[in-house]
């Protein structure tokens, strides 16, 4: 049996147990998952507390996912470039901390939507915790470049020159965003959660593939995406069940069928 949890604050709307408890199904690894509500300034003891009593692993969501990073005893190389864990396996004494949002956006975009990312040029929009997370698996699909636009000009910038020794990466301010062509436009920024949408030239858009990494519902930026050519446009629930698809490898080495589930969690949105 595997004691498994997620922590975050608030967490009462996670879709992780729903999603682990079905990979449990299909792959028959024996599972117990937990939502666990720890306090924003008590994410550490929380987590002793759930290693103490067996857990063998966890995830880890907002706000915490920088505590987690500081908690693991050794970082993948996903964790590491993130700075930040969404995942935690418990060996022995040992945390080893890990970040599958990444992966879990590539798997998507790849596996599940037929996209290759190539030879392709790539726009990012924000410069917060998910684009550092999604930066080295993005860059390790061989993109031409990957171009990074923040609201604060500095913080795209400084993400670019972190990454830089991955791959071609370049970062400015929206503004500075031109109607030239690109072929796939990330919605990285969390304008959506405020029912915004990050003020860039349309453009841009331009017949590009535009993601949005919020789920669970039609967003505004995928509303303006639309309204303004995009070839596709899609909302990040593929990454969910995915980065928590390669959690789920990642404690078990059992790999779950994400089809089934993601489109199981479409039904019951719409
Ligand atoms: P952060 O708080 O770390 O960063 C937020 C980013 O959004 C910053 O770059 C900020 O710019 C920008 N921003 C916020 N509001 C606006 C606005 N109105 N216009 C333009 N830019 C804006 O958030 P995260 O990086 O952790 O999360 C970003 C999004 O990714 C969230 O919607 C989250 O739900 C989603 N996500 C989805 C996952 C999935 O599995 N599908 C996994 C992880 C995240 P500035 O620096 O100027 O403040």
């Amino acid at each position: 049996m595997y004691k498994l949890a997620v922590f975050g604050n608030p967490i009462k709307h996670s879709l992780s147990p729903k999603i682990h408890t079905s990979f449990a199904r299909q792959t028959g690894v024996r599972v117990e998952y937990a939502k666990i509500l720890a306090p924003i300034d008590g994410f550490s003891q929380s987590a002793y507390d759930f290693i103490n009593q067996g857990g063998n692993g966890f995830n880890i969501t907002v706000p915490f996912k920088i505590n987690a990073f500081n908690l693991a005893t050794t970082h993948t190389i996903n964790a590491q470039t993130a700075g930040a864990v969404n995942t935690i396996k418990v060996n022995g004494n040992e945390l080893i901390g890990e970040n599958t949002d990444g992966i879990g956006l590539v798997n998507d975009l790849t596996k599940n939507l037929g996209i290759d990312l190539h030879d392709k040029i790539v726009l990012i929009l924000g410069a917060g915790g998910a684009t550092r997370g999604i930066l080295l698996p993005l860059l390790q699909q061989n993109p031409k470049r990957i171009m990074i636009a923040n609201r604060t000009a500095s913080k795209a910038v400084k993400l670019a020159k972190d990454f830089a020794k991955f791959g071609k990466t370049c970062g400015f301010g929206l503004e500075k965003i031109k109607d030239d062509p690109v072929d796939i436009i990330i919605n990285a920024t969390s304008a959506s959660l405020g029912g915004e949408t990050p003020d860039i030239t349309s453009g841009v858009v331009n017949n590009a593939v535009c993601y949005d990494l919020m789920y669970g519902q039609q967003t505004p930026f995928m509303d303006w995406a639309k309204t303004n050519n995009a070839s596709m446009v899609f909302n990040g629930l593929g990454m969910l069940v995915e980065q928590a698809a390669a959690a789920f490898e990642f404690w078990s080495e059992k790999q779950p069928d994400t089809q089934a589930v993601i489109k199981a969690i479409k039904a019951l949105n719409d």
